[in-house]
């Protein structure tokens, strides 16, 4: 059951510029325009995993050769992971997906937003 091409191997590796808790849009694939928080950044090989996109059910059944693997049966329900070119964050202030600049400052490295400008580096946390 896989459903991803492992044929996107760059020679050049763009940095991740998610963080765990940022707000994206899928853009591309059959979750595009859904919407999720992303819970975890794999750096190595650019992907993430947003929560309630790309699910996919594990069928785990009491066939592993370690006693650990077989007391874990039945199906589980988790998001996979998806590449990161394929979402895109979403700004919190204006609601749309944004591609986002940086600026350096005295107070660190930002993120703004390229439609509204709104700094977006932190906009998860207070809601
Ligand atoms: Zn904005």
């Amino acid at each position: 059951m896989k459903r991803e091409r492992p044929d996107t191997r760059h020679k050049e590796r763009p940095k991740v510029r998610l963080h765990i808790g940022d707000e994206v849009e899928v853009i591309t694939g059959k979750d595009a325009s859904k919407r999720g928080r992303v819970t975890e950044v794999l750096r190595d090989e650019q992907r993430v995993r947003v929560s309630g996109v790309a699910m996919m059910t594990k069928h785990q059944r009491a066939r592993g050769r370690s006693r650990a693997m077989q007391s874990q049966t039945g199906r589980i329900q988790m998001p996979g992971t998806i590449h990161v070119s394929n979402v895109q964050l979403v700004c919190g202030v204006c609601g749309k997906r944004t591609r986002p600049r940086f600026e350096v400052s005295d107070a660190g490295k930002q993120r703004l937003c390229r439609l509204c400008g709104a700094d977006i580096s932190r906009q998860h946390g207070e809601e």
